[in-house]
């Protein structure tokens, strides 16, 4: 099957370009050139990557980034007019991929649209295989030592009791998976004479302020109202 990309870029000349490199490669294309319009198809079509242009009518790309975030992890390559655009979407670390700036080579770009989707491809598989007996599991920006018991949020360490870190092992063991409250408390807790469902809530909460970017938007541990929690993989 074909992948598909979606093209957010009100500049129409920019886009066909894009268009044309990209379908010469094999993929299948959609163009939109309104943010609103374009954040809508992104969030209701099943696309396998985003090429973004910042400045938009209707909606930036910065947003649009964000919203697509919260629901897919598909790789989001962005590109620019201004240099100083890129600095500021690395700067806010809100999930792109990828940054060219225009003016830029379509071979370029077909380059790294490809070696994204086999990047993103082998993280599928591997997280697949997550219960295996890798010693380190890596998913998106969180890297696990399972054998050291340390965990890297984005390339930098940070510290996570004991409870904390099983419990966020044991949701990224287990990813896409929805928990109750009462099936983590008795998978991390059992053993454990005192305590109850509300445990499991303020662990999560200490965990998502170590590895979420916005904690009212979590991309990793999400909360599935009514029924408990689950990893996004
Ligand atoms: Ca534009």
């Amino acid at each position: 099957m074909k992948n598909k990309i979606l093209i957010i870029e009100d500049e129409l000349s920019i886009a066909e370009l894009e268009k044309d490199y990209l379908e010469l490669s094999g993929f299948d294309v959609v163009i939109e050139t309104d943010g609103k319009q374009g954040l809508l198809t992104a969030l209701e079509e099943e696309f396998d990557l985003f090429i973004l242009d910042l400045m938009l009518p209707g909606l930036d790309g910065f947003e649009i980034c964000k919203e697509i975030r919260e629901e897919k992890n598909n790789p989001i390559i962005f590109i620019s007019a201004k240099k100083e655009d890129i600095d500021k979407i690395r700067g806010f670390g809100i999930g792109a991929d990828d940054y060219m700036t225009k003016p830029f080579s379509p071979s370029e770009l077909v380059a790294r649209v490809k070696a994204h989707l086999a990047r993103y491809q082998r993280l599928i598989e591997s997280s697949q295989n997550i219960g295996k007996s890798n010693k380190i599991l890596e998913i998106r920006g969180i890297k696990i030592d399972r054998d050291d018991r340390r965990v890297w949020i984005n390339g930098e360490e940070k510290a996570f009791t004991t409870k904390e870190y099983e419990l966020l092992l044991f949701l990224a063991e287990n990813p896409n998976r929805v928990f109750s409250k009462q099936e983590l408390f008795k998978a991390i807790w059992d053993m454990d004479s005192y305590g109850d469902n509300a445990t499991v809530t303020v662990h999560i909460k200490k965990i998502r302020e170590k590895i979420e970017y916005n904690t009212q938007k979590p991309q990793y541990i999400e909360t599935i109202w009514g029924v408990g929690y689950r990893f996004k993989v």
